[in-house]
């Protein structure tokens, strides 16, 4: 009983309530402002030179005699694993995907040069046209004797390339971006500063493919241009988030609202823009978000304590590890018998023992798991946490913090989504008043919890009154109710309410990478 008590009290420590929601969706939505306005601000806010998003009937005109305008490669270059995949659209939301995927060999994730590993990545991209469009590839042989140079080739004869790069670049054009520095595990100074799309154009040019680096894509905006082609209805998705390693946004914002300089060119007819917000560092002076002794022991133990501070209580990289914590907390607690009963052992090279070495997916079977007995929590805790028969107290102790931290993640999460619903204004009818004025307003009413039911809305056309977001990641994928949780934050929110979270649409956006790749690209090929 004691454990069990003691657990509750844990759970409670991340509790966070309603009018903790309002709060921080003013500060987001202060945050995000500032972020337009200037730079070097919490919250990025960088633009992606990109002015629209797809509706579905996206596609691409197939000129004879080769139908290669009609299909469009992407490349994900993110961690582990280089994917090269063509798309043909069809312009019905549906499309077909081939795709290949290799492992990057570590060698080249610390080479000495840029053109070392840029120069294999062309040569996948030469393999996977060999593999899969021979007809294409064959004919380029032949051009290949007559012409010079890629610009010797008839334009239709150009495969568009969109190239996701998930690490941080300072974009600068849809297809122009410089490396501000590598993560997960890369190391090659000398490509710190270049514009990573030339370097990989230069190693296609120099093998002669018939392909042109058209667009420069981060992981979020394929997610929102991928699920903006593919989902129900006609009405272009708003927003594109990611919750899975880590946590970040992507969202059409109004051109007037961006009044920080952009150095890149682009076509300002659609009068928006997409925005990646880079959420992951909101508030990190930790003016408004929750916390607890565990999360400060994570931060402090982290490599970069003080970054990152809403992505460290939201996104799947850091769930287990709080846990962790926690659990190790409890353990050292006097009179707490927590993996201590006369049966259970917790081995000494257990997992909890190790910084990073609970995996968040534990979260999702605890919360999964409401049999009898908590069986397969039971089990997997023996499996991943390495103590051996955990009594049914223990694992009710482990799903009532998992269940808390879940939770809490969630309705952050929901604060996100929140936020950038009512900065666009896209529940409300009529134009937005995008005024500062008004912004600061509507910040001011969050305060206050005005909890003002959302506006009815005209309907238009199929959808009326629907806003869409597109969502990807293991997280809100796998872990149970986290959009349900994320529905509850919404629901309290002022200028949204219960009748404003009805019409949020939030759907999985697949294949995220390669289809808003090749969205993007499309983008881009029309511009030229
Ligand atoms: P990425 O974001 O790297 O593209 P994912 O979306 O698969 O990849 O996210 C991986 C992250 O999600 C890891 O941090 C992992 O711990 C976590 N994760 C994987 N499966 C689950 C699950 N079932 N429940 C909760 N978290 C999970």
């Amino acid at each position: 009983m004691a454990l069990l008590a003691e657990a509750k009290r844990v759970a409670a420590e991340f509790d966070f309530s309603d009018n903790d929601v309002q709060k921080t969706v003013a500060e987001f939505i202060a945050e995000m402002n500032e972020g337009l306005e200037k730079n070097a601000t919490t919250m990025s806010q960088i633009p992606t030179y990109v002015t629209a998003v797809p509706n579905g009937t996206e596609k691409a005109s197939r000129s004879p005699p080769l139908p290669i305008r009609g299909l469009y490669l992407a490349v994900d270059l993110g961690g582990t694993n280089f994917r090269v995949c063509s798309i043909q659209l069809n312009g019905d939301t549906t499309f077909s995907l081939t795709q290949s995927k290799v492992a990057i060999p570590r060698e080249l994730m610390e080479a000495k040069t840029a053109k070392e590993l840029f120069s294999f990545l062309a040569k996948q991209i030469e393999l996977f046209l060999k593999t899969h469009h021979e007809d294409h590839f064959e004919a380029h042989i032949r051009r290949r004797q007559t012409v010079s140079s890629p610009e010797g080739y008839r334009d239709e004869h150009i495969f568009r390339l969109g190239f996701t790069f998930s690490f941080p670049v300072h974009q600068i054009g849809i297809n122009r971006g410089t490396l501000i520095r590598w993560t997960k595990g890369f190391n090659i100074p000398d490509a710190v500063g270049q514009d990573v799309c030339a370097l990989l154009q230069k190693e296609i040019d120099l093998l002669r493919l018939p392909v042109k680096v058209a667009a420069l894509v981060n992981d979020t905006v394929g997610t929102l241009m991928a699920r903006s082609y593919t989902s129900p209805g006609k009405t272009g998705t708003l927003l594109g988030a990611i919750f899975g390693t880590g946590t970040n946004g992507a969202y059409v914002e109004k051109l007037s609202k961006i009044t920080k300089p952009m150095e890149g060119e682009y076509d300002a007819t659609t009068g928006e823009m997409v925005v990646n917000t880079e959420w992951g560092s909101f508030d990190n002076g930790m003016k408004v978000l929750p916390s607890t002794i565990y999360d400060e022991i994570l931060d402090k133990d982290s490599v970069n304590p003080g970054i990152q501070m809403f992505e460290k209580r939201i996104s799947g990289m850091f769930l287990g590890e709080i846990l962790r914590i926690v659990l190790v907390e409890m353990m050292k607690t006097p009179g707490i018998p927590l993996f201590r009963d006369d049966s259970s052992t917790v081995s000494e090279s257990s997992p909890l023992f190790k910084q990073w070495a609970v995996d968040s997916s534990i979260l999702s079977i605890a919360e999964a798991d409401n049999s009898e007995g908590l069986s397969s929590l039971r089990q997997e805790i023996e499996k991943s946490l390495g103590v051996s028969a955990a009594s049914f107290e223990d694992a009710q102790a482990v799903k009532e913090i998992s269940h808390a931290i879940g939770k809490r993640a969630a309705r952050l999460a929901g604060v996100a989504v929140g936020a950038i619903v009512l900065q666009t204004g896209r529940l409300t009818p009529g134009t937005p008043d995008t005024s500062k004025a008004a912004t600061l307003q509507k910040i001011k009413d969050l305060e206050l919890g005005d909890a003002k039911p959302a506006a009815t809305v005209s309907v238009e056309g199929e959808d009326g009154g629907i806003v869409d977001i597109g969502v990807d990641g293991s997280l809100v994928e796998f872990y149970p109710g986290f959009e349900d949780y994320m529905r509850d934050a919404l629901r309290v929110m002022g200028g949204i309410g219960a009748a404003g979270e009805k019409r949020i649409r939030i759907g999985i956006a697949k294949d995220g990478s390669g289809v808003g790749a090749a969205l993007i690209a499309l983008v881009a090929a029309k511009m030229e």
